[in-house]
C-alpha cells in the first residue's frame, strides 16, 4: 500500500480494527467546528487475486486499512482479459455481512442455494444481504466489453447478524440520477442526494451510496450525516478534496480517500473530470470476529457458522 497521506492515527485505528472500534471518525473531530469533510487519508489499492482466480484492485480490508467501521471490503474489479476474472466466485457462504454489487460493465450471473439467481448488467446494483447464511456464486461474464465493477461488503450489526436473507436487484433504469446546477451527474443508489430518494432502502447502517461524475473545471457538493462514516473512490479521471490544511489534495484514480467528520462533501475538478463513489455509513461500535465470507461479533459465532457449514444447516 501506498497511503499518499499517511495519517499515523487513522491507520493504527484501521489496523486495531473492532479493538479500537468505538473511536471512530465520528468522535474523532466532532470539536473542531469544521462543516467540510477533509482528507485523513488517501490510498493506493492493492491488486489481490480473490475466488477461483479473479484478479481485483482492494483498498478496504487490507492489512492496512482492515476495517472502516461498517465497512469491511471494498473490490474494484475491471478487465478486457477474460483469464482476469472467467474464474470467478464459485459457490461459497457468506453469513454476517451485506455484499454490495454495482456493474460498471458487463455481466456477472448470480445464483444462490436457495432459489435466487440472475445477472447484473451495466449499471445495476445488488444490495444482498447475507443475515444468517447465504451460499452462492458469483460468475462475471466473458464479454467483448470485459468486466467493470465493485463490490464493497457493509458489516451488520449483532442485532441483524441472523437475520433472514434479502436481496435488493436494483436494475439500471430504476436507478435515479440527476444532474446538479454546477453540472455534476449523480447515480443515487442508496440514501437521499439533493431531493432524490436512492433505489436501495431500510439498510441498518443507514447508508449513502453514490456514483457521482463531476466535469472539468467544477464542483460536487452533498449533505453527509455528521458521525457517519465516509470515503470516496475515484475511478475516473482526477478529484480534489479539502486537505488537513487550506490546501487541496488532488487524487487520481484508482484511489480510495479517507474522509474525516463532517456535515458536507466537497470534491472539486481542474482540466479532468473525475468520477468517484461516495459512501457513507452509520459506525457500529461493535467488536467482530473476521474469517473470510463470515464476520461475526465473537470467535465463537464463527466457529458455530463452520459447524454449520459442515452439518449441512448453515442455510435454513
Ligand atoms: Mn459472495
Amino acid at each position: 500500500m501506498l497511503a499518499l497521506l499517511y495519517n499515523p492515527a487513522l491507520m493504527s485505528r484501521a489496523k486495531q480494527g473492532s479493538r479500537d472500534a468505538k473511536q471512530g471518525p465520528g468522535e474523532a473531530k466532532r470539536t473542531s467546528g469544521e462543516t467540510t469533510r477533509r482528507v485523513e487519508a488517501v490510498i493506493d489499492p492493492q491488486g489481490v487475486l480473490e475466488g477461483a482466480g479473479v484478479r481485483l484492485r482492494r483498498s478496504i480490508g487490507t492489512r492496512e486499512m482492515n476495517y472502516l467501521d461498517p465497512f469491511l471490503l471494498l473490490d474494484d474489479f475491471g478487465s478486457h482479459d477474460p483469464r482476469d476474472y472467467e474464474a470467478g466466485f464459485p459457490m461459497h457462504p457468506h453469513r454476517g455481512i451485506e455484499t454490495v454489487t454495482y456493474v460498471l460493465s458487463g455481466a456477472v450471473r448470480h445464483k444462490d442455494t436457495l432459489g435466487n439467481s440472475g445477472s447484473i448488467g451495466a449499471g445495476d446494483i445488488q444490495w444482498m444481504t447475507s443475515g444468517r447464511g447465504i451460499l452462492h456464486e458469483e460468475m462475471p461474464q466473458v464479454r467483448p466489453e470485459g468486466i467493470a465493477g465493485f463490490q464493497l461488503w457493509v458489516n451488520l450489526p449483532a442485532k441483524a447478524k441472523m437475520t433472514a436473507p434479502r436481496y435488493q436487484d436494483v436494475r439500471a433504469d430504476r436507478i435515479p440520477e440527476y444532474t446538479t446546477p454546477d453540472g455534476a451527474r449523480i447515480r443515487v443508489v442508496a440514501g437521499t442526494a439533493g431531493d432524490v430518494r436512492g433505489a436501495v432502502t431500510d439498510i441498518a447502517a443507514d447508508p449513502i451510496y453514490l456514483d457521482v461524475l463531476v466535469p472539468p473545471r467544477s464542483v460536487y457538493r452533498g449533505p453527509v450525516e455528521r458521525g457517519h462514516t465516509a470515503f470516496a473512490y475515484v475511478f475516473q479521471g482526477s478529484a480534489r478534496f479539502p486537505g488537513p490544511g487550506r490546501e487541496e489534495v488532488a487524487v487520481p484514480s484508482p484511489r480510495l480517500v479517507v474522509l474525516g467528520d463532517g456535515d458536507e462533501v466537497r470534491v472539486t475538478t481542474a482540466d479532468e473530470p473525475a468520477r468517484f463513489l461516495l459512501v457513507s455509513g452509520k459506525p457500529l461500535h461493535e467488536p467482530i470476529a473476521r474469517y473470510g465470507p463470515f464476520v461475526m461479533n465473537t470467535r465463537e459465532e464463527i466457529e458455530q457458522a463452520l459447524e454449520d457449514l459442515r452439518r449441512g444447516t448453515f442455510v435454513t
